[in-house]
């Protein structure tokens, strides 16, 4: 932040066809690069090697491309900061969880879902809302402490309860979200031998010095996870920019497989660049 170059980044997860929110977001991100000044670079999240599929990702290049968006390092053309492809990146996953295992924030955890719906009085609300870890289900402090590496395991970030975690966003405004009641205690590792999708973004736009994240505003309770790792790493934390979502006809977010709303298809239709980045969607699919 500050003093730093602007530094911005696209970062699709090829696990499907990118749609019309996915174009407006990366768009919005390649803008925001443009108007500071700074530069862009483009990362694959390929982690899930069981759903993502190399074809996506190719697609996702040509689309973006398709759609008038450049950036500067990225899979196709390499850069400093190599390799741009997150399954290529576990050393230094691996070694952010040293660090974070070395501070004793993170713990090993054995629950399996059932365990954590059996322990929740409630039924959590939002529909695809992660439940809140128990806490009576956290193992003892000093658990895991002795690990040299994640093995088959689950591990969680213990979260400061009741603490609030505020930040303010370029385009959302001031935000802030309460530990132990907006999220609970989150995955850091997964017991597949992968880290979780917060700790690989948080080490990628650390080691690539990434000065403003942009993404969709699905994944503001995201940052503020992210930002206790931040806290617990000692690292400086990017700006953020969350881009409003982007809804369908029937006002609900756009899935990830979001069918007439791909840009794969709207080219197939004959749509511009133009039309898919401004027009109202209902005019559009
Ligand atoms: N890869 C994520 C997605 O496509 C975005 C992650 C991020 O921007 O932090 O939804």
């Amino acid at each position: 932040m500050g003093t730093r170059p602007y530094r911005g980044r696209l970062a699709p997860t090829p696990t499907g066809f990118l749609h019309v929110g996915h174009a407006r977001t990366f768009a919005l991100a390649a803008r925001r690069a443009h108007g500071a000044g700074g530069s862009l670079l483009l990362r694959m999240e390929d982690l899930d090697t069981a759903r993502c599929r190399p074809g996506f990702a190719s697609a996702a290049l040509e689309d973006l491309r398709w759609l008038g968006l450049d950036w500067s390092e990225g899979p196709d053309k390499g850069g400093p900061f190599a390799p741009y492809a997150q399954s290529a990146r576990t050393p230094w996953f691996r070694e952010v969880w040293r660090q974070l295992r070395a501070t004793g924030l993170i713990y090993p955890c054995d629950k399996s879902r059932a365990d954590v719906e059996r322990a929740l009085s409630a039924p959590h609300a939002e529909e695809d809302a992660e439940p809140i870890f128990p806490p009576e289900l956290r193992p003892a402090p000093g658990a895991g402490a002795d690990a040299v590496e994640p093995g088959p395991s689950n591990w969680r970030f213990r979260v400061p309860d009741g603490e609030a975690v505020a930040f303010t966003d370029a385009l959302q405004g001031p935000r802030r979200l309460v530990a132990g009641e907006d999220f609970g205690d989150f995955l850091v590792w997964r017991r597949d031998g992968l880290p979780s999708y917060e700790l690989a973004v948080v080490a990628d736009d650390r080691a690539m010095g990434v000065t403003e994240v942009v993404r969709g505003a699905d994944l503001l309770v995201s940052t503020a996870r992210q930002l206790l790792l931040y806290r617990a790493l000692g690292w400086e934390p990017p700006a953020w920019a969350h881009a409003p979502l982007v809804t369908g006809p029937d006002g609900r977010r756009l899935a990830k497989r979001a069918g007439g709303f791909s840009i794969r298809e709207l080219r197939r239709k004959g749509r511009t660049p133009e039309e898919v980045l401004s027009a109202p969607i209902g005019t559009l699919g």
